[in-house]
């Protein structure tokens, strides 16, 4: 746990923040300043500051992540109507918590 880190105070559960999931090594919750109907980020308890940081060892956390979202896509009710899946990395990305985190994000109506 990295002092200072809201997404690490968030994951462990130092925060009013609901989960729409946890297990042992993710949470899952609505975005604060959601950007669609649906924005919903999905958070690694471990922290790694953005995808530069990842070493060969954090494959497997990657392919969680995005396995937990195809979950997380039903249970928000955007499966079927279809949904984005985005990293932002550092500031130039748009990264605005330096805690590794993929948004889910949809709603829209078309
Ligand atoms: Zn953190």
């Amino acid at each position: 746990m990295e002092k200072d880190c809201l997404f690490c105070k968030i994951a462990n559960g130092q925060t009013e923040t609901e989960f729409i999931y946890e297990d042992d090594k993710m949470v899952v919750f609505h975005d604060i300043k959601p950007h669609a109907p649906v924005h919903v980020l999905l958070v690694p308890k471990r922290h790694i500051r953005s995808i530069n940081d990842l070493t060969d060892d954090d494959g497997a956390l990657i392919s969680d992540l995005f396995m937990l979202a195809k979950e997380i896509a039903k249970t928000v009710g955007v499966a079927e109507s279809g949904y984005k899946l985005l990293f932002n990395v550092e500031k130039g990305g748009g990264q605005v918590i330096f805690h590794i985190h993929l948004h889910l994000i949809g709603g829209w109506k078309r």
